[in-house]
């Protein structure tokens, strides 16, 4: 018998995986984890039957998420990351030397422990080997209340706007990211898709919340095969740097870390998105 993974992208289209065997099945106080096992996609982690990474194409989105804010930053040093118990972003982060400590504020525990047993792809980092990574097992949104001028960097690699999520697609929380970040610093989130009307939809409300918080907020996409319909988004919120005008390749180059999608060329070209893309922006920036 063939078993396959099947996610709704909307409701009249579905992404399915072939799966060789289920690795992990569990419920958290927080959602449904599973890790699944493929062909194609390698080893793969799903929340509340919502495709979060695969061991093919999640350098895609954690170099993005990642290695934009830090080539843009000329030196961020003290970071926050929300979400993200799958560890991926924090692997990218510490590939940089000057990195003193980065906070990781995951609401499930159970997430981070998985990631650990089961893909240590990007999850063998959490074993803090070089004491830079802090843990906080709660909600990102309750714990940025109490945060001022602490940060450089923000990066929130969250679920998607709804179940434990939610509070980080909210004014309150854009708002308290500001308040948390140093007068230079920088808040990434993943922005959802612009494709299919309900992601789009999400996207826009997000912009819209960010933009009302925040002096600048520009876009950048990606291609991720595995997430609905590939196209992804990506916010750059900044007090003072600007992505590109205060972006310096050579700077990056010269910290000789290696990628493999992320390249200085790719940085430039990522923020010029779609006209379709511009025009929903637009629509909500003002
Ligand atoms: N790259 C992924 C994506 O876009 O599909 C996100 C991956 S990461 C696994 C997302 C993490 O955010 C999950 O582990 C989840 O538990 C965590 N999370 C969700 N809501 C949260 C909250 N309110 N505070 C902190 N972490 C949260």
């Amino acid at each position: 018998m063939e078993l396959w993974f099947t996610e709704n992208h909307t409701k009249n289209v579905r992404f399915s995986v072939k799966v060789t065997k289920q690795l992990y099945s569990g419920k958290s106080d927080f959602q449904s984890i599973d890790v699944f096992e493929s062909p194609e996609f390698g080893r793969f982690l799903t929340l509340d039957g919502y495709m979060m990474l695969t061991e093919k194409d999640e350098f895609i989105y954690h170099e993005m998420i990642t290695h934009v804010p830090m080539a843009v930053h000329p030196n961020a040093r003290n970071i926050l990351v929300i979400g993200g118990g799958d560890g991926g972003t924090v692997r990218e982060l510490l590939r940089y030397d000057h990195v003193e400590n980065i906070d990781l504020v995951e609401i499930d525990e159970q997430v981070v422990e998985v990631c650990r047993r089961y893909l240590p792809q990007t999850a063998a980092c959490l074993a803090n080997e070089d004491g830079r990574i802090r843990f906080f097992y709660e909600d990102g949104l309750k714990y940025i209340r109490h945060c001022e001028d602490m940060y450089d960097l923000i990066i929130v690699d969250s679920t998607d706007p709804f179940g434990p999520g939610e509070g980080l697609f909210t004014m309150e929380f854009y708002g308290n990211c500001f308040k948390a970040l140093h007068e230079d610093g920088i808040m990434v989130n993943q922005h959802e898709s612009p494709f299919y009307d309900e992601d789009a939809y999400a996207m826009q409300r997000a912009h819209k919340r960010i933009v009302s918080s925040f002096d600048m907020c520009r876009v950048y996409q990606a291609h991720i095969p595995t997430y609905p319909s590939g196209h992804w988004l990506f916010g750059f919120a900044t007090k003072k740097y600007h992505p590109l005008r205060d972006f310096d390749p050579e700077r990056w180059q010269a910290l000789g870390i290696k990628t493999k999608y992320y390249t200085t060329h790719i940085h430039k070209g990522a923020f010029y998105v779609p006209a379709y893309v511009e025009d929903m922006l637009k629509d909500v920036e003002y």
